[in-house]
């Protein structure tokens, strides 16, 4: 149920409205138009990511390890 909150901007009031389709609420109070919507108490729930967004690299000693074998060097597997 989108339940949104308002807030009238002609009077200040604050609401709840049940919002369906492109229905757009007007004040209880004074029946304005002119809304703001607030953030809502249970129509949705916006949680951010903790900081950083880490990413898992793997280290890899690859770039001066031998093909064929794990060594870190081809001194030990004579390739090279
Ligand atoms: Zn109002």
């Amino acid at each position: 149920m989108p339940i949104y909150e308002y807030q009238c901007h002609a009077c200040k009031k604050e609401f709840e409205a049940l919002v369906l389709g492109k229905d757009t609420p007007v004040c209880p109070s004074c029946s304005s138009p002119d809304l703001s919507r607030l953030m809502s108490k249970c129509g949705f729930v916006s949680k951010s990511t903790g900081p950083g967004g880490e990413s898992q690299v793997t280290a890899s000693s690859a770039s001066s390890a031998c093909t064929s074998c794990s060594a870190g060097s081809c001194a030990s597997c004579g390739m090279g």
